[in-house]
């Protein structure tokens, strides 16, 4: 093999292994959003997971005692304790961790409170 020839091929794949590295920074970084993608979702399944089991409770519970049957159809007639209980639920949502703002709706909080949240509830 000549002295030349042997220089090239080490440059070439000294090229070859400076795009590699690159390459292979550009993966890690894919990989780190994909972990933290997949922690923030799980921590909102989770989240949500409980909210839906807790909303099935109480819908038993309230087929279970027709108590509170009379009392929704009049809620739906006179519209305001509606309104009233759809602030609640959102309420309760935020306190739950999730964001009620038109800017993250339905996404869980992860930095503390919004202050988009909370000028919603203090509408
Ligand atoms: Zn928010």
């Amino acid at each position: 093999m000549e002295k030349k020839n042997i220089f090239v091929r080490i440059q070439e794949m000294e090229s070859q292994m400076g795009q590699m590295h690159s390459e292979l920074g550009e993966l890690k970084l894919v990989i780190k959003e994909l972990l933290e993608d997949n922690h923030r979702l799980s921590l909102e399944n989770e989240q949500l997971r409980k909210v839906f089991k807790r909303e099935v409770q109480s819908a038993e519970s309230e087929t279970a005692s027709p108590r509170k049957q009379p009392q929704l159809v009049k809620n739906e007639e006179s519209g305001e304790d509606v309104v009233g209980e759809g602030y609640d639920n959102l309420a309760r949502l935020y306190h739950e961790g999730f964001h009620i703002c038109n800017v993250y709706y339905g996404h869980l909080r992860t930095e503390g409170d919004c202050l988009f949240c909370l000028s919603f509830l203090n509408k």
